[in-house]
């Protein structure tokens, strides 16, 4: 019997301490450098940053998404579960930890299909944390029906030409390279008709026309790049895997970085419930404490069985990863975990700003960030309503349709079986009667 709900006390030990160094020295972080993730590094921030990743990584919990042969520590999912919902909490903990997206599904990608030259050049500064790195995948026409893309790569020579138009590439300002996702053959299927490739973000007719910005962000100083390629030539050896092999890639990539999106949403509805939590038992109003009133309590009830239902589901899902080493076969809960995502944050997130009252909607308390958060994550790696699909597929799969006119489950069905199945003893007894 192998089913266990126990962290070794080896590896717990390390959580405890990510758990102390994330609060004490990243939290801080969030505030003194605000959304600066993923820009290039100020001299002042090298001071403060550089010696946190180098404690990181003296701890050994550097890049642990990675096996050992790519500077990883080869934990699998379940470890980098336990260890993600701990760096969720904040916005730097991932960047200081090695396992920021996206360029954890990025090096994924590289790490899988890329060949040696192809390491060398991106995987390994990009595993140093050395540089940033973007997947231009999603079109200003198209983004939850990738056969839709027409962004289009055509042999030149020894070269590959690419033009056309992507959309919400993040950090494609600040990133060194772009996995970009092209049209190689119109004349198959789009599943077996694109392939991607790795792109340098200097090379001539990469434009970036727009830094398309969230909600709250200054237009055109966002992140998520609009990008036109226009004749942007690349030498074959930028093609990453086989022709024509863009979907199962990109399977890949976002198989688990969706995963790694659900492992830190934990980590941001827990910080959301014990601040719920803590209020609740703070304000009086009324003669009581928040804490007493049976609406709060509701509040607080469904927010906890939500997010350890959540967890759980979570931590399973990364078992199964592990277990199997096989994202298509863990597809169904991958997609689950995606689903039921933005709704647990955006429930818990939401009743904690309730219960702070006008605080709770102020900016300077984190609420509303937390509820973007949660539309966010209801539409990057694909919307909810896709993924629900995906999920009524797959469990449709393990069912069978009957040619009965009545339901299997019909109770006169079942009598009328019943019935007969015991038949004997049945009859017997009424004859004894
Ligand atoms: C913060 C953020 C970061 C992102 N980063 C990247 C990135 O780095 N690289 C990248 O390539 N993309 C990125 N994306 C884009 C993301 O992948 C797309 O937004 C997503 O795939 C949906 O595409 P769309 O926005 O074009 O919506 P559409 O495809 O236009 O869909 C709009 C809506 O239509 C409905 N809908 C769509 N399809 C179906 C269906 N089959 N059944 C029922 N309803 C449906 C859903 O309500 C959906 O939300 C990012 C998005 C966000 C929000």
């Amino acid at each position: 019997m192998t089913w266990d709900f126990e962290t070794d006390p080896e590896y717990q030990k390390k959580l405890d301490w990510a758990d102390d160094f994330v609060r004490e020295e990243i939290e801080p972080l969030d505030f003194v450098f605000p959304h600066k993730q993923f820009v290039p590094m100020t001299d002042e921030m090298r001071k403060i940053i550089d010696p946190l990743k180098d404690e990181v990584r003296r701890q050994g919990l550097w890049a642990t998404h990675l096996g050992p042969e790519l500077g990883g520590q080869g934990f699998g999912q379940l470890k980098l579960a336990l260890l993600n919902e701990i760096l969720g909490r904040t916005l730097w903990a991932s960047n200081v930890f090695g396992t920021q997206a996206p360029d954890t599904g990025n090096a994924e990608i590289i790490a899988h299909y890329g060949t040696p030259e192809q390491k060398a050049r991106y995987l390994q500064p990009l595993l140093d944390g050395e540089c940033f790195s973007s997947y231009s995948m999603t079109e200003p026409h198209a983004g939850a029906d990738p056969t839709l893309f027409t962004t289009q790569a055509v042999k030149d020579g020894g070269e590959w030409v690419i033009n056309g138009w992507k959309y919400f590439s993040s950090n494609a300002k600040t990133a060194s390279f772009l996995i970009v996702m092209a049209v190689t053959n119109p004349d198959v299927s789009p599943y077996k008709g694109m392939s991607m490739f790795l792109v340098p973000t200097d090379t001539p007719g990469v434009n970036i026309v727009r830094n398309v910005g969230l909600y709250g962000e200054a237009i055109n100083e966002g992140s998520h790049a609009l990008i036109h390629y226009e004749d942007v030539r690349v030498p074959e050896e930028a093609l990453l895997g086989g022709e024509g092999q863009a979907f199962v890639i990109a399977q890949t990539r976002l198989g688990g970085g969706r995963i790694h999106h659900a492992m830190r949403t934990i980590g941001m509805a827990q910080k959301a419930l014990d601040m719920m939590c803590e209020r609740a038992l703070s304000r009086q109003t009324a003669g009581s404490l928040l804490a007493d009133k049976q609406f709060v309590q509701g509040y607080i009830a469904d927010s906890y069985a939500q997010l350890v239902q959540f967890r759980l589901f979570v931590l399973y899902t990364a078992w199964e990863i592990d277990k199997y080493n096989d994202y298509k076969r863990v597809r169904k809960d991958i997609a689950t975990a995606k689903v039921v995502m933005p709704t647990v944050l955006h429930d818990i997130a939401w009743r904690a700003m309730q219960v702070h009252g006008a605080l709770g909607t102020t900016n300077e308390m984190p609420f509303f960030g937390m509820i973007h958060g949660a539309g966010v994550m209801g539409l990057a790696d694909g919307p909810t309503e896709v993924h629900k699909v995906t999920v009524a597929r797959q469990v449709l799969r393990d069912y069978r349709g009957t040619d009965n006119m009545w339901p299997t489950a019909w109770i006169p069905g079942k009598l009328e079986a019943a019935k007969a199945k015991f038949a004997d003893v049945l009859e017997l007894e009424v004859g004894n009667l």
